[in-house]
């Protein structure tokens, strides 16, 4: 049971004042549920802002606060079309154009009635021989209160929000924050002198502060940590049963290609830890394209050789789908019975599947998080595989295995996202089987970077690429915080694609219904379809080999690891591989030399290492990069200083008080329950 203390903070968001249904949704967009979650959404920037008497004193590019009078509004010359302008005067008859965009202008005229005085806030631009505003962040009658904030706050939006709304939820659930015992060591919390817990929340709220945005990524870190170390200390005591298989599967597997040597010792690694009692923890490291599955593979064909089940999770329905087809043709010559499960299958079918996996017919399973329902259950799972996707938690991927008599035996298996500096505090101390030898054959993907003006030509590349009856990807990026343009711009691309190719463009994203991405997806792999514009969705595991170049649009915008494991998709045959990265004009130094370094090299290791090297210093806020960690709080920076550190703590604590309950430990509970890694808890309880 969460406690008590963390009630207010776990409360729906729309217990906060003016949070109806039509917030909700908006806001469900960023992950924000909860009055906790809204707590937890920092701040991307600030921007400070100056007060100024008129506008000679201003700049050019900066954020300004100043009185003004509107004059005259002037609508666009063809209605609907151009901006709506609102000239306004100074207090020394300065002209400044106040200039509104679409539905904006509605609010342009009621707020900004000629010949009243207003207090305007925004950045002041030229635009010809005109200065001007364009949607200023506020208008207002009084200099009132938000105005004497000249550092504001700039929050990641949905449609819908405004930076406004969202920093007065802010503030409201700052104001209901409870008094929380400290759980950083003491002499860390000294040396630091960070702020304490609540203290920090508000800090980081309110302007650039480094001790409280690294205290509140030490907590996640330390959650997480803390929650790996309790799982792996719980798994030591516990017991499972050992497998030992006779070859009689193995044997009969028919596979297209000899293993390479780092498959073979993999396997048998995996196959020494299956057959002790003691329930096996290990990692299968390798970058895309290194060949896991058919390592999964043979791991799970030993578990059904000892008479066991086994059970693949995988984390999208696509390429659980994709697992399922490449697995049972594999399989197929050695007889054993494969199912597929997911969310999505429902009566007789789930049925059948769900009695399958009880009474023993089904050997291997593939699937989702369905796999792991409670009406899900199994005659004796031996061995669970987690096609690991980097950024979920492991712990918490590692407790769904628990089910059943005795614990089953764990792979976890991972593209490398994260420097390796970072392995050890990032798994704890899993043991680790690495693929560092990709299949022979593979020919190095030649990546260029290409202007987006260029585009007309990459579609004529394109329509000469599958004219030869060739296999291409065209990826959009799809970011969170924007969902709904970007889902909006990856559909008019596939409009505009399919328009100039026809019915051979298929087109997935996220918020596709089921049963058409399927279709899609199945009509690439088969061949019928040669070109698939995508959002991220393909990011993980996809496997078509065939498919031979690659479009990233705005490339810029990916993180790399990212990026790295997209081209994945590509330079999986024997046939030699383009990926084109197009660039949008405005690029920061760093932008440019982040793109530079994926066309240098195909080092998955190098690339994250790189990567955070470029990033680290100057650039922190405001870069994050969706996906590339599975932490929401603390940034690629903070997490390579500050994990090790957190990682010992979290070791040091557990050995000293393994059962939580000094007051320091009470105090930690409330932290793994503050993180959702509470799971660590139950562990503690359940024994
Ligand atoms: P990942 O490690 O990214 O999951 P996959 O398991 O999807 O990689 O394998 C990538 C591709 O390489 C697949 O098409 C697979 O059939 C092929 N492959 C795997 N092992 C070998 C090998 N030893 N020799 C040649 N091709 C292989
Ligand atoms: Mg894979």
């Amino acid at each position: 049971m969460r406690p008590d203390i963390l009630n207010p903070l776990f409360a729906e968001v729309d217990t906060l004042d003016g949070v109806g249904p039509k917030l909700k949704k908006p806001l469900d967009r960023l992950g924000l549920g909860r009055v906790r979650d809204v707590a937890y959404h920092l701040p991307d920037r600030f921007v400070a802002r100056r007060a100024v008497q008129d506008l000679d004193e201003a700049a050019e590019g900066e954020q300004i606060v100043i009185t003004l009078t509107p004059t005259e509004h002037r609508g666009p010359r063809n209605p609907g079309r151009g901006p709506h302008r609102v000239l306004a005067q100074d207090a020394i008859g300065n002209i400044c154009a106040l200039t509104y965009f679409g539905r904006a202008a509605y609010s342009a005229k009621k707020q900004l009635p000629v010949g009243e005085q207003r207090w305007v806030a925004g950045k002041l631009e030229r635009y010809g021989d005109v200065l001007q505003i364009v949607h200023p962040d506020h208008v207002l009658e009084e200099g009132g209160e938000s105005l004497q904030r000249l550092c504001e706050p700039v929050y990641a939006l949905a449609e819908g929000l405004t930076q406004p709304k969202v920093g007065n939820l802010a503030q409201q659930s700052l104001a209901i924050l409870p008094d929380l015992p400290e759980w950083i060591e003491p002499s860390q919390f000294e040396k630091e002198q960070w702020p304490q817990w609540s203290d920090a929340l508000k800090l980081a709220h309110k302007s650039e502060n480094a001790p409280a945005r690294d205290r509140l990524a030490y907590d996640e870190l330390l959650a997480n940590s803390l929650a790996l170390m309790l799982v792996r200390a719980d798994n030591r005591q516990r017991r499972g049963r050992a497998l030992v298989g006779d070859g009689s599967r193995r044997g009969r597997l028919q596979l297209p290609f000899p293993l390479t040597g780092a498959q073979t010792r993999s396997i048998a690694e995996i196959e020494q830890d299956l057959a002790h009692e003691a329930p096996m923890l290990r990692l299968l490291q390798g970058d895309v394209g290194a060949g896991k599955t058919v390592v999964a593979l043979e791991a799970m064909l030993v578990a059904v050789e000892a008479g066991a089940q086994a059970a693949l999770l995988a984390p999208t329905e696509i390429l659980a789908r994709q697992h399922f087809e490449t697995l049972r043709s594999m399989a197929a010559p050695t007889g054993v019975e494969i199912a597929l499960l997911t969310g999505r299958d429902k009566g007789k079918a789930r049925e059948s599947i769900l009695i399958g996996l009880l009474d023993g017919s089904i050997d291997l399973v593939i699937g989702t998080h369905a796999l792991f329902q409670d009406s899900v259950g199994y005659k004796d799972l031996g061995l669970v595989v987690i096609d690991e996707q980097h950024r979920f938690g492991v712990a918490q991927r590692l407790m769904l295995a628990r089910k059943g008599k005795s614990t089953p035996h764990t792979l976890a298996m991972t593209a490398t996202p994260i420097p390796r500096t970072l392995t050890l505090a990032q798994y704890g101390e899993m043991d680790v089987s690495r693929l560092d030898e990709l299949p022979p054959g593979r020919q190095a993907i030649d990546t260029r970077v290409v202007g987006q003006d260029r585009l007309a030509e990459v579609v004529e590349g394109i329509g000469r690429h599958i004219g030869k009856g060739n296999q291409a990807y065209w990826v959009c990026p799809m970011v969170r915080e924007n969902e709904t343009d970007d889902i909006a711009a990856a559909e008019a691309r596939y409009a505009a694609l399919k328009e100039r190719f026809g019915d051979t463009v298929v087109m997935v994203h996220g918020q596709l219904e089921p049963g058409l991405k399927d279709a899609a997806m199945a009509r690439f792999a088969n061949g019928e379809a040669m070109l698939l514009v995508a959002t991220t969705v393909i990011e993980v595991g996809v496997d078509v080999p065939a498919a031979t170049l690659m479009v990233i649009e705005q490339a810029e915008r990916f993180g790399l690891a990212q990026l790295h494991q997209l081209r994945g998709r590509v330079g999986r045959g024997s046939e030699k591989s383009v990926c084109l990265l197009l660039r949008g004009e405005a690029l920061s130094e760093t932008g440019k030399k982040r793109l530079a370094l994926m066309r240098e090299t195909q080092d998955g290791f190098r690339i994250a290492e790189e990567d955070l090297e470029l990033r680290g210093g100057g650039e922190l806020l405001g870069t994050r990069q969706s996906g590339d960690t599975p932490f929401r709080v603390a940034d690629l920076e903070q997490i390579q200083r500050l994990l090790p550190v957190a990682h010992d703590d979290a070791r040091l604590l557990v050995e000293r008080d393994g059962g939580l309950s000094s007051p320091r430990g009470e105090a930690a509970r409330i932290l793994l329950y503050l993180f959702e890694r509470d799971y660590g808890v139950q562990l503690l309880r359940g024994g």
